[in-house]
């Protein structure tokens, strides 16, 4: 089986901040490793599509202005575990639950601007993946993991 891989996204705050590389350092410092990255700016329907989940919540309108405020690094992370491994180098949801040293405790502003994205499940990566690189989705085996 190949390595899992994860949907990563360092949001616009961590970008505007200039922790790209900081935080690219961590994952790879932890054994993982960058299979695709682009900044790039996400629009209104791309966040909406992708963050249908919380399309119910108080917070929704927020947080779609938010993700699509600046540019964000998206990004396919790769290695052993690669969904709970990049989910526990981020932290908790809100930055004051972080566990001191990781990416949200170092790094995020609020509970909104917090940083950073990753999927929470092998099953949301695939679907998060071929959101955002719908052409290596399509490549021979990219979503086998
Ligand atoms: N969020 C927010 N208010 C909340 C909960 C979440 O603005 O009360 C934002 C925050 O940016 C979070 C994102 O919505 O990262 C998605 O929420 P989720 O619960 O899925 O957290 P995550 O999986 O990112 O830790
Ligand atoms: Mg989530």
């Amino acid at each position: 089986m190949p390595a899992q891989k994860t949907l990563s996204i360092i949001k616009p705050d961590a970008v505007a901040s200039r922790v790209i590389g900081q935080i690219i350092a961590r994952f790879e410092q932890n054994g993982l490793e960058l299979l695709r990255a682009e900044l790039r700016s996400i629009d209104r329907d791309t966040a909406k599509a992708f963050y249908a989940e919380h399309a119910e919540k108080p917070f929704f309108g927020e947080l779609i202005d938010y993700i699509t405020s600046g540019p964000a690094v998206v990004a396919v992370v790769a290695g052993e575990d690669a969904v709970a491994l990049h989910r526990k180098l981020m932290g908790a949801t809100n930055p004051k639950d972080a566990e001191p040293g990781t990416i949200r405790a170092d790094f995020a502003k609020s509970l909104t601007e917090n940083a950073i994205h990753g999927s929470d499940s092998v099953e949301s990566a695939k679907r998060e993946i071929a959101i955002f690189f719908p052409a290596a989705a399509k490549e021979e085996g990219f979503l086998d993991f």
